[in-house]
């Protein structure tokens, strides 16, 4: 058994100004943080979508918001308009932009090169240009975003922040998959996991939790369900991911909003020999018609699933029973990994407003000692940082916590421009 030496389960505060910036194909997310508290935020929504002729952004802080309409062709013209917000002369919140300390950046696939955020500099850039071909969807708009950075904040310390650095701690027999052995020495096909920063964000809050119930570090088992959009549940021991259930790519494990998690690997096949599909749209049926939207023909939102189920539709509540049954499922398998289970974690869009799923989700998971109390569980508050939503007589915790992936760049990346600094 390998255990790798990976991510430490701490998250650091630091008072410098840091900019997070996330960006997907055809958005552009920021946060600015001043240690932990968060002075603006934004997004630029369908930047290079026909020319990025019908693009928006949306600029908050606590005076209120403001919206830019504007030809956003790419991110540089993007982050163009981010910077002109922030720095306004009437209501901007900086009077310069040398006042940004550092920039911090989400990158999603770090392969095995990565076990925790790093400061960015050309060998960076070259390997996270290298794992495009590991995640054709993420890493091209996440180095547009840098560069697009590197161009408007020119000296600026910047930090990679990588979805996959949190589960390089999982042992080879949790990531190696069962096919010939030199497709993982020579190809690197085996399970990353992904989602590490939330994972880790509310894995850091649930310890705070354990121990302050008595459960030390080194006895903590934890299994966090990030269901959102996408959705992963991962294993977090002593404060060390040790499973996950997203693979070599962000599609294996739960059912998602349109992605169909776990299949047997033949059926891609039959679907090119019998139906005479193409890689692409065997590609495009698994990762954006199946899920939610494949199984109730309603939609890959959750709310409107919940909607069709209480209206009555048959295949909308098939959609929500595999949903629950897959997430009961890796609660029962990680469990079963780690030799027990203190705490069960329910986070982002899904996990952290509906009670109906998170009830489906631990029905009959007693024997776990996680005894759900009902009237915790309708009445989690958004403000509560750790929302307890087991029964005072259960052994074990079931908890809400809202993940706050941003606010985890933002530490890592002051941690890096601290050691810079050291
Ligand atoms: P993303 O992965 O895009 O960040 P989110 O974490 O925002 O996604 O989660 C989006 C999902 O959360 C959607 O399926 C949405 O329907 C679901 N969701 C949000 N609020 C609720 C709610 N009150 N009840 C059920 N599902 C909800």
């Amino acid at each position: 058994m390998k255990v790798n030496e990976g991510l430490a389960l701490t998250g650091e505060k630091c008072a410098v100004l840091v900019l997070v910036v996330n960006c997907g194909s055809s958005s552009l997310k920021y946060e600015l943080f001043r240690g932990d508290e968060s002075l603006a935020s934004g997004l630029a929504d369908r930047v290079g979508v026909n020319g990025g002729s019908q693009a928006l952004l949306t600029h908050s802080t606590a005076d209120g918001k403001q919206t830019i309409e504007a030809t956003m062709p790419d991110h540089t013209v993007a982050f163009g308009y981010v910077v002109q917000v922030l720095t306004d002369p009437q209501d901007g919140i900086l009077s310069s932009l040398h006042e940004i300390d550092a920039v911090g950046h989400r990158v999603v696939h770090g392969s095995e090169q990565f076990t925790e955020a790093v400061l960015i500099d050309g060998r960076v850039l070259a390997a996270i240009e290298q794992y495009c071909k590991l995640a054709p969807l993420h890493n091209p708009p996440n180095l547009e975003g840098i560069r697009a950075c590197q161009q408007h904040l020119p000296g600026i310390p910047m930090a990679a922040v990588f979805d996959t650095a949190f589960h390089q701690t999982m042992p080879d027999y949790a990531y190696v998959y069962a096919l010939p052995y030199e497709l993982y020495e020579q190809q690197r096909i085996r399970r990353y996991g992904f989602h590490g920063t939330s994972h880790r964000y509310v894995a850091l809050q649930a310890s705070h939790y354990l121990e302050a119930q008595g459960v030390p570090l080194a006895e903590q088992k934890i299994v966090t369900c990030h269901l959102g959009n996408g959705a992963s549940v991962a294993a977090v021991q002593a404060g060390l991911s040790v499973d996950c259930s997203l693979g070599f790519t962000p599609l294996e494990g739960l059912m998602m909003g349109t992605r169909c998690g776990d299949l047997d690997a033949a059926i891609p096949l039959h679907l090119i020999r019998e139906m005479g599909m193409g890689a692409d749209e065997v590609d495009a049926l698994l990762n954006r018609r199946s899920g939610l939207l494949g199984v109730s023909g309603v939609s890959s939102d959750m709310r409107d699933v919940i909607k069709a189920v209480h209206g009555g539709a048959p295949r909308a509540q098939l959609a929500l029973g595999i949903f629950c049954y897959r997430v009961r499922k890796y609660i029962g398998a990680y469990a079963a990994a780690m030799g027990g289970v203190n705490a069960v974690v329910f986070t982002a869009g899904i996990g952290e407003n509906s009670p109906e799923i998170r009830r489906e989700c631990v029905r009959s998971l007693e024997f776990l000692g996680l005894q759900l109390d009902e009237e915790r569980n309708q009445n989690v508050s958004v403000s509560d940082p750790v929302a307890v939503i087991s029964s005072d007589d259960s052994l074990n915790h079931l908890l809400v916590i809202a993940t706050d992936e941003e606010l985890m760049i933002a530490r890592d990346t002051a941690r890096v421009v601290r050691k810079l600094g050291t």
